[in-house]
C-alpha cells in the first residue's frame, strides 16, 4: 500500500528531517508513528500525501509514485488518501454537512448519491444530529469526528493522520481512536502520527519509532517506548 525506498527530505534550511527512510506499510495495516518533538514524524507523514516533496528516494502510495507527482496531480492523490490534522481544519463557513460535500463533490456530481454518501459518514461518526451545525458549535472531539467523515467520504484506501488526539482530552481522544479503529476495521489502512502514550500502551499496533529523521524502532505490538 505505502513503500519508501531510501527516502531523504533535506528543507531549504539544510535540516535532514529523513534520513534515507525505507518501510512497506501493507494493505489494511494500523501503524503508529512515534519519536520525541522534531524528530520527524510530521515530515513523514507530509512525504506521503505530498505535503512535502522528497530530496531522494522513492514512495509509492496505493500505486502512485508521490516523488513523480506533478503538482497538478496532487489533488487526485488527497481522494484516493484522507487526511485528518490535529487542528481539523474545517471550513468555518461551512456546516457540517457542507465540509464533507465538499470532499466529495467535485468527482460525484448527482445530488442524491452526494447525499447518501455524505449522511452515511456523518452517521458512522455519530453526528447525524449535527449535519447543519456550523464547526464552531461542535466541541474539539466533535470537529475531530466531522474531519475524520470528510477524510473517509471518497472511500481511501490509506486515512493518514497527523496528532489527531493532540487537541483533545483524554476521554474525548479515546472516542476518536475508536473511530479510527473502526475504519481500519472495514480494511482502510491507518497510518498515525501520535504522543498519545496511554493510547499507544493500551491499543497495540504496529510502532514505527522515527528519531533524528531515521526508523529507530519498527515493532508489531510495540509499546509506546520512551518518556515524553
Ligand atoms: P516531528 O513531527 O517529529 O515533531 P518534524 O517532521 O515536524 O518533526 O520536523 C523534523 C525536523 O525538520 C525538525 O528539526 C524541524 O525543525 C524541521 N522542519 C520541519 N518542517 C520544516 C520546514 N518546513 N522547514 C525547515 N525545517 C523544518
Amino acid at each position: 500500500m505505502i513503500e519508501m525506498k531510501d527516502v531523504y527530505k533535506k528543507y531549504p534550511n539544510g535540516v535532514i528531517a529523513s534520513n534515507g527512510i525505507s518501510v512497506k506499510i501493507n494493505k489494511g495495516e494500523f501503524v503508529y508513528v512515534v519519536g520525541p518533538s522534531g524528530a520527524g514524524k510530521s515530515t513523514f507523514i507530509k512525504l506521503m500525501y505530498r505535503e512535502e516533496r522528497a530530496t531522494s528516494g522513492s514512495i509509492i502510495v496505493n500505486n502512485t509514485d508521490v516523488t513523480a507527482l506533478r503538482d497538478q496531480k496532487v489533488p487526485l492523490l488527497r481522494r484516493q488518501l484522507g487526511v485528518v490534522f490535529q487542528d481539523f481544519k474545517l471550513l468555518p463557513r461551512l456546516t457540517v454537512y457542507e465540509n464533507i460535500a465538499f470532499a466529495l463533490e467535485v468527482i460525484e456530481q448527482q445530488p442524491t448519491i452526494v447525499k447518501e454518501k455524505v449522511m452515511h459518514v456523518i452517521a458512522k461518526v455519530g453526528l447525524a444530529k449535527k449535519a447543519q451545525h456550523f464547526p464552531h458549535e461542535l466541541s474539539g472531539g466533535e470537529q475531530q469526528r466531522v474531519a475524520i467523515a470528510r477524510a473517509i467520504v471518497n472511500k481511501p484506501a490509506v486515512v493518514i493522520a497527523d496528532e489527531p488526539t493532540g487537541n483533545l482530552d483524554p476521554d474525548t481522544a479515546w472516542g476518536i481512536m475508536d473511530i479510527f479503529h473502526e475504519i481500519n476495521q472495514d480494511g482502510t489502512t491507518i497510518v498515525m502520527a501520535t504522543h498519545n502514550k496511554d493510547i499507544v500502551n493500551s491499543l497495540r499496533r504496529r510502532v514505527i519509532a522515527i528519531d533524528g529523521g531515521e526508523i529507530v524502532r519498527d515493532e508489531y505490538g510495540g509499546d509506546y517506548g520512551y518518556e515524553s
